[in-house]
């Protein structure tokens, strides 16, 4: 069986102005066209309309980093799915390490937004990971599998077999300490087992999951190599030209 597309995802964080992305998105453009690699990036909410714009006629895609999972209404602060969709948003990165510390962002909201990112006719990136401590105590699988169950209550098969799973290490986020490509390809596994149980064979082959955490030119194709991992979401690699065109055709 041949594998799935692997997907180059970039998640720009908060970096980067909506001048300076659209500068970079025009460059990037040139470098990744006819790459046989999905390319994603990831932008801050206010870089999304001229991102957007920059990239029609390409082959990069636009990812949200966030929403909420509600239509409209007093949410001070918040961006709902048909305001991402409406710009030309495909993807939306949630339940990201980052947004569970410092937002607060649980399992249960996690499942609601991708229930509204996918009734908004977009596709939602379920990022997962356990801690060092966590690894360390051997509950690795035990709480990445918990949080994927949860993140896909009520969501069909048909939904799941489309829909893309970033697994990331929190050791690994930012450290430049990267998941060997044995543990990264082990935690993969174990969720694309965890969607064959929830659902069936069929989805368990279609679902793309992806490895993140210190992803870089050098290691990106080792990694994407591996069986169960289908490309990467990419942090601060993917903020420098040079080395996310790497990470893009890493099989060049
Ligand atoms: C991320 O932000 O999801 C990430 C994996 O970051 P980095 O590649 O910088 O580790």
């Amino acid at each position: 069986m041949s594998k799935r597309v692997i997907m180059a995802a970039g998640n720009w964080k908060m970096n980067k102005t909506p001048k300076e992305a659209v500068e970079f998105v025009n460059s990037l453009k040139g470098l990744v066209a006819g790459s046989k690699s999905e390319v994603v990036v990831g932008v801050p909410f206010v870089c999304i309309p001229g991102v957007a714009e920059a990239v029609k006629g390409s082959n990069i895609k636009v990812a949200a980093q966030n929403v909420h999972w509600e239509a409209s209404g007093a949410y001070t602060g918040e961006v709902s799915c048909a305001m991402l969709k409406e710009l030309g948003v495909d993807y939306v990165i949630i339940g990201h390490s980052e947004r569970r510390e410092y937002f607060g962002e649980t399992n249960e909201m996690i499942n609601k937004k991708a229930r509204a990112i996918l009734d908004a006719g977009m596709t939602p990136i379920i990022c997962c990971g356990e801690s060092l401590t966590q690894r360390e105590q051997g509950v690795t699988a035990e709480h990445v599998r918990y949080q994927i169950k949860v993140a896909l209550l009520g969501i069909s098969a048909e939904e799941a077999s489309r829909l893309v799973i970033a697994y990331e290490p929190i050791w690994a986020i930012g450290t430049g300490k990267t998941a060997t490509n044995e543990q990264a390809e082990e935690v993969c596994g174990i969720i694309r087992q965890l969607i064959r149980e929830l659902y069936n064979d069929d989805v368990a082959e279609k679902i793309r999951i992806l490895y993140g955490g210190s992803v870089n030119a050098g290691n990106a194709k080792a990694l994407f190599e591996m069986p169960n991992i289908d490309g990467g979401l990419v942090g601060g690699a993917s903020l420098k030209l040079d080395a996310f065109e790497q990470i893009v055709k890493h099989d060049a």
